[in-house]
């Protein structure tokens, strides 16, 4: 695997799809989508430029800590929390991408308030309404966003999603459109407050090109950069 070749294929790509857009190259930010990489295969994407890792799992996130194998570069945390795991995860990650619950939401902040810290967090939305998968429905995200502006140990930067697998070429850019809008609508209802909204993390290895033409400012790639995956099991 030649990740040097990768990243700088990404890297390129994303470029040319933001200048495609008339958008500003640096306004996107590439984030390594590392689970189930080896501390070895990180520390080798974050020489081959990488600088920004996003895990998915809190064990993973808590064996890489350990191994110190993200020297070099930031760490969010991109896959689904559960409440309990809460403590693993705030203080320890620059931002965490998927707040999908009113629950989730008053326990960060409350674990934040214990390490005395404000923590960095994205909204997740089930943009194509799934069933099977985490996020909150769009028609629930004012209030949760409401109640996020609200938290003073949280810090609302931004929206994110995952949208469904797509077979054909653009076929997730009116889903990726619509949280464009979603988030206009978040910065227009703050106030002058502490919170910094400007974040939408969308896009991953089959579709990143699209969700940047569509405003992405982080998106998320692993496939793309570390090749396919072994099959996983599902997340408990
Ligand atoms: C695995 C994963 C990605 C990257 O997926 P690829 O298709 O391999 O690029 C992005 N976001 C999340 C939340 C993921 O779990």
């Amino acid at each position: 695997m030649d990740l040097t070749r990768n990243v700088n294929v990404v890297l390129d790509k994303i470029a040319a799809a933001a200048i495609a857009a008339g958008r500003d190259p640096g306004s996107v930010e590439l984030c390594a989508a590392t689970k189930v990489q080896s501390d070895d295969v990180i520390r080798s994407a974050i020489a081959a430029g990488i600088r920004l890792c996003g895990e998915n799992r809190v064990q993973e996130l808590a064996a890489h800590l350990e191994g110190d194998a993200y020297a070099g570069a930031r760490v969010h945390f991109i896959g689904h929390l559960q409440t309990n795991k809460v403590k693993q995860v705030v203080g320890k990650v620059e931002l965490i991408h998927s707040v999908d619950s009113e629950r989730l939401l008053r326990a960060i902040d409350s674990q934040a308030d214990r390490l005395g810290l404000v923590q960095d967090i994205l909204l997740e939305v089930n943009v194509a309404g799934e069933e099977s998968k985490g996020g909150v429905v769009p028609e629930r995200l004012p209030a949760l966003a409401e109640m996020a502006l609200g938290c003073p140990h949280v810090r609302l930067r931004g929206l994110m999603a995952i949208p469904p697998v797509s077979t054909v070429s653009g076929g997730n850019r009116k889903y990726f459109a619509q949280m464009r809008h979603f988030l206009v609508d978040i910065i227009g209802k703050i106030a002058d407050n502490h919170n910094t909204v400007d974040c939408l993390s969308m896009g991953m290895s089959g579709d990143y090109e699209d969700a940047v033409a569509e405003g992405a400012t982080l998106v998320r790639v692993g496939t793309a950069i570390f090749g396919p995956r072994p099959p996983v099991s599902p997340a408990h």
